[in-house]
């Protein structure tokens, strides 16, 4: 699937959308859920405009690699969840459910999370 530059990660990237900022650095960005499913839930997102997570992992440079799962592992700890725990997910494609097509770690906590899949 080619990248819709339309997406609105697309258009937060740009500003010209709004998001809540919880983290930032050269390569990631990381806000709060609109419609959160857990009393803490924030998306990570590389700055590069990938699709998905296999897009990602086929496309991108082992250094936007590295330099996203650190951002994702330095959010978690930013809103302060390492000691609880916490879950991470992709949604990826059509069976994956993805909704919006710009590569985004959800991470999930606040509470016990649950069975890891639920239909
Ligand atoms: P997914 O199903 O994994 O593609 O999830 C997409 C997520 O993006 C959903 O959890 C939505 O609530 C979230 N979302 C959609 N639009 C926005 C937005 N403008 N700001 C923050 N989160 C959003």
């Amino acid at each position: 699937m080619e990248y819709d530059v339309d997406n609105i990660f697309a258009k937060i990237l740009r500003k010209e959308v709004p998001c809540i900022k919880v983290y930032e650095d050269d390569h990631a960005l990381a806000f709060d859920d609109i419609n959160p499913q857990a009393p803490i839930h924030v998306l990570v997102i590389p700055k590069g405009a990938y699709v998905s997570m296999e897009d990602f992992t086929a496309s991108a440079s082992d250094m936007e690699i590295v330099t996203f799962f650190r951002a994702v592992g330095k959010t978690a700890r930013q809103i302060g969840l390492s000691t609880a725990g916490y879950r991470i997910l992709a949604n990826t494609g059509d069976n994956g459910m993805q909704e919006v097509q710009h590569l985004h770690v959800h991470i999930l906590g606040g509470r016990k999370m649950g069975p890891m899949v639920s239909i």
